[in-house]
């Protein structure tokens, strides 16, 4: 189990660039005159042009065509069928940052992981909210039509 503030650390240190560009390569090109944003064709559904984004400055991949967005572990996790904590280790393993799983712990780590278990929990139950939100989403696209194309 992850921490959230060990993700958040990771999050801060990694750019999502260089993840997304693990998988997308030379697909991923910079708009022009816009240093912060990038795109593609959306690797989530099927087009022929380009309606995929990725904005450095926010740290987030959004696809005006098929809506998926989120951050690097919200791509990888779709990208890769992974479960949150698969995310992590893959990005953690693109990038080269171990920040998340790291093992060592103090003890004033660990005084500092009871002070922050609260935080964590209400953390958790944000998650919880979100996956289930982000389940309906993709049950409505599903009904709509315009499911996401897991490969
Ligand atoms: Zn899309």
């Amino acid at each position: 189990m992850y921490p959230k503030s060990a993700i958040d650390k990771l999050l801060s240190r990694i750019d999502i660039l260089d993840v997304i560009r693990h998988y997308l390569g030379g697909g991923l090109k910079q708009r022009g005159g816009n240093s912060h944003e990038w795109i593609a064709l959306c690797p989530f559904h099927t087009e022929k042009t380009p309606s995929f984004t990725v904005t450095t400055r926010k740290q987030f991949f959004h696809c005006f065509g098929c809506g998926a967005h989120g951050n690097a572990i919200r791509f990888v996790r779709e990208y890769e069928g992974l479960d949150f904590h698969g995310a992590v280790k893959k990005i953690e393993e693109i990038t080269k940052i171990h920040i998340a799983s790291g093992r060592t712990k103090s003890k004033r780590a660990r005084q500092r992981s009871r002070e922050t278990l609260r935080r964590i929990k209400s953390a958790h139950r944000r998650n919880a909210q979100e996956e289930r939100e982000y389940r309906n989403l993709r049950i409505k696209r599903i009904r709509s039509g315009k499911g996401i194309v897991f490969s």
